[in-house]
């Protein structure tokens, strides 16, 4: 031991994160059990009650061990045949969720702002902050998309404005012309993210001209994913399109096996279910009304389903029941709904449309729990 060992001992120095990953607040997942364990019919992350096309199920057994194509290759060209986009134009990612890290770390940092909408993803806020970015959040319009909100904020500094259409936790939509204005609003150096996760679920004639827009400028980057209404979504497959050269950034940083060998093989199948596809897209559409009805006929007990394009809708408790009462009152009842007192909706349950009957039980449940609340 050398003489200068004499002094107290001092605390051993541990890595310290950076400021900016300290503040993130880690994404919290639907959950699919109740307080004391036991199963629960799940509602809480939008996934697709049909399942998964059979035909998908089928191509992972015949699914090599080893590397996967690091480019997706068959995948890309499926996908751009399907969509009419040049597979050069398409970037594979492990679920959406890391392209849109990957958008916000490749046009931002410290010092950068990226600004999205109160009451949208959670994973924006997560994907701007990763990178040190700065996160500026618009206000809505009654939990709706606000254009005029977003624009008004764009400042020197901004470098990405990430928009869900539809939006999840809300299922609002923009129409095609909001987008395009929302576009046009932009400096050419902004980039701007369209988040089409539920985009198939949107009537055909509704499309909001996001890929038009990516195909078009050179400031636009649509993500899809597999996750919802293709029922893959423990595969974590997503996609992306926009200009060759947000494409190439994104190809710089990704992972360079970010997709599966079995998520590649399934997801090229279930491209190719168009059965399934369409069953689950009029189930969706179908159920959604029904739940929907089911919830005005309740009409003075305060209960509000907002108007919803997505799989899922959020119902606002703005009567004798709340939100958290109902959320526990259903759990008993076997079902697990979304409550997201940690985005600042205390007063709102986001529910997937799940089967028929769960979604009668789940309207029977609310009303019992509405009628007798004081
Ligand atoms: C579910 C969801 C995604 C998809 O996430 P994956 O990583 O592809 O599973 C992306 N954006 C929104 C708005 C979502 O709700």
């Amino acid at each position: 031991m050398s003489e200068t060992d004499t002094s107290a001992p001092t605390l051993a120095k541990c890595p310290a994160p950076k400021p900016w990953i300290e503040a993130i607040h880690a994404y919290v997942p639907g959950r699919s059990k109740g307080k004391d364990g036991r199963p629960l019919v799940k509602l809480s992350a939008n996934e697709n009650p049909l399942g998964t096309s059979p035909a998908a199920l089928a191509a992972r057994a015949q699914a090599p061990a080893l590397y996967p194509d690091p480019d997706s290759t068959e995948l890309r060209a499926a996908i751009g045949a399907r969509h009419g986009i040049d597979a050069a134009r398409i970037v594979m990612g492990t679920g959406s969720d890391e392209l849109l890290n990957l958008a916000a770390q490749g046009y931002a940092g410290p010092g950068d702002e990226v600004i999205y909408v109160r009451y949208g993803f959670s994973v924006y806020d997560i994907a701007a902050r990763r990178c040190g970015a700065t996160p500026v959040v618009a206000p809505d319009c009654d939990f709706g998309t606000d254009v005029d909100a977003l624009l008004a904020l764009v400042s020197e500094r901004t470098r990405v404005v990430f928009v869900a259409n539809p939006n999840n936790p809300t299922g609002s939509f923009l129409p095609g012309g909001e987008i395009a204005r929302l576009h046009a609003g932009l400096p050419s150096d902004v980039l701007l993210v369209i988040d089409q996760a539920y985009g198939e679920y949107v009537a055909a004639h509704d499309d909001d001209g996001g890929l038009a827009l990516a195909e078009a400028h050179e400031n636009v980057l649509v993500t899809r994913t597999f996750s919802k209404i293709f029922g893959l979504a423990g595969e974590r497959v997503g996609w992306a399109t926009g200009a060759p050269g947000i494409i190439a950034t994104l190809n710089r940083i990704r992972g360079p096996f970010n997709v599966s060998a079995t998520g590649q093989a399934m997801a090229l199948a279930a491209l190719g279910d168009a059965a399934f596809l369409e069953d689950s897209r009029v189930h969706n559409r179908d159920e959604r009304a029904r739940f929907v009805g089911q919830l005005e006929a309740l009409g003075n007990h305060g209960l509000r389903p907002l108007p919803s394009q997505a799989n899922f809708v959020l119902v606002l408790f703005e009567g004798a029941l709340t939100a958290e009462a109902a959320f526990e009152g259903l759990a008993e009842r076997g079902y697990i709904v979304r409550w997201l007192p940690g985005q600042g909706l205390r007063q709102a349950l986001r529910i997937t449309i799940g089967k028929c009957e769960d979604m009668d039980a789940i309207a029977a449940g609310l009303r019992e729990m509405a009628e007798n609340a004081k």
